[in-house]
This record gives structure tokens, C-alpha cells and sequence, in this order.
């Protein structure tokens, strides 16, 4: 989107200048990934010696602490967890995207993972008071488990976030025929055969102007929301970039104050090894 603008933006008569401009751009972006990167790996030893330290505080061997003192030691906790997982989401992105991370693809029930992404979800469900209701589908499909599973207990998790406590949340799967937009080149792409996941909540919804652009790293509905609900704004861009690598896609329709349902499509016949 960056290098389209600018190249609007310009006069066409300077080619040369055009193309340093997008270099420019192209190269900026480059080496703030390096950069964010090169930080975050950085950043990963000394996050866990610091959760080390904090988990030893916790177990009373150094002497007993306050209530004050307890408190204190929780916050810096969750927080300290909170930084561990942010770092880690931006390697694997980074990871996933410069080709590091392959899909390791196998022969897997997707009824089974969907049972599994459940129990991964329950306890957090538990204590959110959300009663998730879940309809495996059982059919095989070439893809990688861990990462569908990552994906499908990430829509669970945004889902039981952003809703009330007393809501339920949906996850069905069904066989299908699909006609999608591609967003890349706004044409139709045919998927004959493909597998759709749904996950449903009837929780705060998304506005219309953002059904995009959370899926775009760090990107989220309300500023708060990170702190608030303990999220990244990475988790979308990852399960994005996993189910692309599936050759299949992933959106969402969403009604402001109603809810909203993710959609992930993976085709069946062409995933199959050659
Ligand atoms: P996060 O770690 O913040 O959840 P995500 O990339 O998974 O990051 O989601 C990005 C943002 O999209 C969230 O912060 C939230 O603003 C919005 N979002 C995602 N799922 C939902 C949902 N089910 N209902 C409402 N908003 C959602």
C-alpha cells in the first residue's frame, strides 16, 4: 500500500527518482523487520531470567513476602508473561514470513484438532464464564497440526476475550463450495472443495473500517486493548500467514455490538501431496 501511494504521489516524468523513492520504502521496511527482530531475539534470555528470578520470589524460598509484596510480584508476573509472548509471536512472524518456518504438513483429522483446540481453550472459557460449543467435523486434511491448532485455539481466545461473561462461542466445520475475493487482486478465486471452520461469538464485534486491518500485524480495534484484554495484535497476522500457507484464507463478517463470525477456508483435493 506504502509503495502505490508514493508512487501517486510523484511526478511520473522522474523515473529514476520514482524507483528511489520505492527502494527507499522497500529498504526502511526491510530493515525495521531486521531491526524488530534483531531486538526481540535479544530481548528472550534475559525475559527468562527475569521469569526464573520472579518464580523463585513466588516460591517463598527467599523468605516470605507481604501482601503487598505478593501483589506486586503477580503484576510483574502476568506482565513479564505478557512481554515473553509478545516477543515470541514476532519471531514466529518474522520467522514465517522470510520462509524460515515451513509448514511440516501431514495427513490430519480435523475433527480431532478441533476437539483439541477446546480443551486447550476450556480453562480460560472456564474462568470467563463462556460455555464454548463446539461441532467437530471429521474429514482429513494436508496441514501442518500444530499450526491449525495455533490458529483455531487464537480464534477461540479472541472470541472468549471479547465477549460477556454468560455468552457462548460456537466452532463448526462443514464441506463446501467457495467463491472468494482474493484481496491481493480483488478477482475471484475459486476453491470447488474446500473445508470451512466458522468460529462464532456474540460478543462486542468489530467496526467496518477495521474487518481488514486486524489481520495486519499490531493492529487492533481500540488501543486498550493489548493491556485490557492481554493480547499482542500479532495473533491474526499469524493465523493469516499459517492459513495462506495452506493455500486457503481467512476473514471475518462482524455486526458492531452482535458479534462476529472468523472464517477459515482450507481446500481438500489440492492439498493433497502430489
Ligand atoms: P490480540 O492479541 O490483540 O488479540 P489479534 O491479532 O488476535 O491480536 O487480534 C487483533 C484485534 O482484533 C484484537 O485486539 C481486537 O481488537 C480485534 N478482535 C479479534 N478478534 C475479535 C473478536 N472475536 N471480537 C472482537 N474483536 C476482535
Amino acid at each position: 500500500k506504502t509503495v502505490l501511494l508514493s508512487i501517486e504521489l510523484i511526478d511520473f516524468g522522474d523515473v529514476p527518482c520514482a524507483l528511489n523513492i520505492i527502494n527507499d520504502i522497500t529498504e526502511r521496511k526491510r530493515l525495521e523487520n531486521e531491526f524488530i527482530s534483531l531486538v526481540s531475539h535479544e530481548l528472550r534470555t534475559p525475559m527468562n531470567s527475569l521469569i526464573g528470578a520472579l518464580d523463585l520470589l513466588s516460591t517463598g524460598q527467599l523468605g516470605s513476602l507481604t501482601d503487598k509484596g505478593k501483589q506486586i510480584l503477580e503484576i510483574a508476573t502476568t506482565n513479564t508473561e505478557r512481554l515473553i509472548r509478545l516477543v515470541n509471536d514476532i519471531l514466529d512472524l518474522e520467522r514465517m514470513k522470510s520462509g524460515k518456518i515451513t509448514m511440516r504438513k501431514t495427513n490430519c483429522n480435523i475433527g480431532q484438532l478441533m476437539i483439541q483446540a477446546t480443551e486447550v481453550m476450556q480453562s480460560m472459557a472456564e474462568s470467563a464464564k463462556i460455555q464454548l460449543d463446539v461441532q467437530p467435523y471429521s474429514t482429513d486434511v494436508w496441514a501442518d497440526p500444530d499450526r491449525i491448532l495455533q490458529t483455531l485455539t487464537n480464534l477461540l481466545s479472541n472470541a472468549i476475550k471479547f465477549s460477556e461473561p454468560g455468552q457462548t462461542v460456537w466452532m463448526t466445520a462443514k464441506r463446501t463450495m467457495l467463491l472468494l475475493n482474493s484481496s491481493e487482486n480483488l478477482s475471484s478465486v475459486e476453491q470447488p472443495d474446500c473445508l470451512l471452520i466458522e468460529v462464532t461469538d456474540r460478543g462486542r464485534g468489530i467496526p467496518a473500517d477495521k474487518l481488514q486491518s486486524i489481520f495486519e500485524r499490531f493492529q487492533q480495534v481500540d488501543a486498550s486493548d493489548s493491556r485490557k484484554k492481554g493480547g499482542t495484535g500479532l495473533g491474526l497476522a499469524i493465523c493469516r500467514n499459517i492459513i495462506e500457507q495452506h493455500g486457503g484464507q481467512i476473514w471475518v463478517e462482524s455486526t458492531l455490538g452482535q458479534g462476529s463470525t472468523f472464517y477459515v477456508s482450507l481446500p481438500l483435493q489440492s492439498s493433497l501431496p502430489t
